[in-house]
């Protein structure tokens, strides 16, 4: 995280804040405050040239008491361990708001992967998932993808894992390719569960969905899945960027057009009939709607002021700092976090474990229209708990949301 915001600290203030919110038994927050299991990994990959380098790892599983850990592993040279851990816990509450069976986990590799051979990122993948095959499998700890994580990689470390214990285990990770036990609309989960709350949002503020002009930051997977839905919904995307620049088109963009363009070109900078806008530019237009959807840290104390958006639906993991969150509630602008707006991907890695576990595989209509009620009932979960409590953010009253199951369920385990 580039901003020197410490991820691990900023994670324990939300559930401090929630946590005397709610007046839960001092307990809760004792036992929330901190990753249950952490697992620092350091293994040897050989190179192409015929090298040996050591790599280090993370896993970290942070509460276990509605269900096996859940959350994906990302490759990233800007890895730590303080990164991980506050992901894991942002993980345990964004599977506590939409009620699925799961505590946080995430892992991380301290690598840029585009630095690396097909061959070498294959190896490097298998002896990660060796190193932490004790305390992952599918009734303890489930990973899936995350930054610069794909489908591939998901498919080697299910088949060494198998290998490792002799027989399939389709339900240690989930993001496969559908051949080997991925399930239907995983891809385009995340930006399905996004639409889904959007469209929610829309409805409890008596925004109209058709015609609304909608911003989005960042053009990978959830940006521009998150896109197309919306469009076909009727809205107009009228900007997108990615880490080389930006389209703008006050008249539209087609986001297929533009994804096409960016496949070509690798950056949307430059397609026909755009202007490129600098990111401030971008975040602070005039728009219904705007999508981070990319890092941690855009929407900073210095940006929140100028967001001329009316809702802003959080497509990324922690995109907005904690002193912007309360800016852009005084700003009165609709806040759907990240731990509710995005978390239709791992609503789908559960429904994609649940069908390994039965092997017993659903169309992709099954799979959105039960996406569809889990996305809404979270939403009404959270608005709910928001308009129920003076003085807080969507944000708070998400973590209230997650943190009242929680703690309950800690309750009559006897943990608090
Ligand atoms: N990495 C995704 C997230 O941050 C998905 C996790 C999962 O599917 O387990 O929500």
């Amino acid at each position: 995280m580039a901003t020197g915001i410490n991820p691990f600290e900023m994670a324990q203030k939300q559930i401090k804040v929630a946590t005397d919110k709610l007046g839960v038994k001092p307990g809760v927050y004792e036992i929330l405050k901190q990753p249950q299991t952490v697992m620092e990994v350091n293994f040897p990959v050989r190179m192409d040239d015929g090298s040996i380098r050591t790599f280090t790892g993370y896993r970290a599983q942070h509460n276990l008491a509605i269900g096996p850990a859940k959350g994906g592993i990302r490759f990233h040279p800007g890895v730590t361990l303080e990164e991980v851990k506050a992901l894991s816990m942002w993980m345990t509450f964004k599977c506590g708001v939409v009620g699925v069976p799961y505590g946080g986990g995430k892992g991380g590799v301290v690598v840029d992967p585009r630095t690396l051979s097909a061959g070498e990122l294959e190896r490097l993948s298998r002896a990660y998932i060796t190193a932490i095959a004790p305390i992952v499998g599918p009734e303890k700890d489930i990973p899936a993808p995350d930054v610069y994580t794909n489908a591939q990689i998901m498919a080697w470390m299910m088949d060494e894992f198998s290998r490792l214990k002799g027989f399939n285990n389709f339900g240690l990770i989930t993001g496969k390719p559908l051949i080997i036990g991925g399930s239907a609309g995983r891809e385009k989960a995340t930006a399905r569960g996004v639409m889904f709350v959007i469209e929610e949002a829309a409805n409890a503020i008596g925004m109209a969905l058709p015609g609304a002009t909608v911003v989005i930051q960042g053009y990978g997977n959830a940006g521009s899945f998150c896109a197309s839905l919306l469009h076909e919904l009727g809205c107009k995307i009228i900007a997108v960027n990615d880490s080389k620049g930006s389209a703008y088109n006050p008249a539209g963009l087609d986001p297929k057009a533009v994804k096409a363009f960016k496949d070509e070109n690798q950056t949307v900078k430059g397609f026909p009939g755009s202007q490129n806008l600098s990111n401030f530019d971008l975040l602070t237009l005039e728009c219904d709607i705007l999508i981070p959807a990319a890092l941690e840290n855009q929407i900073t104390g210095e940006v929140a002021p100028h967001v001329k958006a009316k809702m802003l639906a959080e497509a990324a993991n922690g995109p907005t700092t904690p002193d912007a969150d309360e800016i852009l509630a005084a700003k009165g602008i609709t806040h759907l976090p990240d731990i509710l707006a995005n978390a239709g991907g791992v609503t789908v890695s559960y429904f994609e474990w649940v069908q390994n576990l039965y092997n017993y595989y659903w169309p992709e209509e099954e799979v959105n229209t039960k996406l569809r009620v889990i996305m809404a009932d979270a939403f009404r979960d959270v608005y709910g708990m928001y308009k129920n409590h003076d003085g807080i953010t969507m944000r708070n009253a998400a973590y209230m949301v997650a943190i009242n199951r929680l703690a309950k369920a800690m309750e009559i385990r006897g943990w608090v």
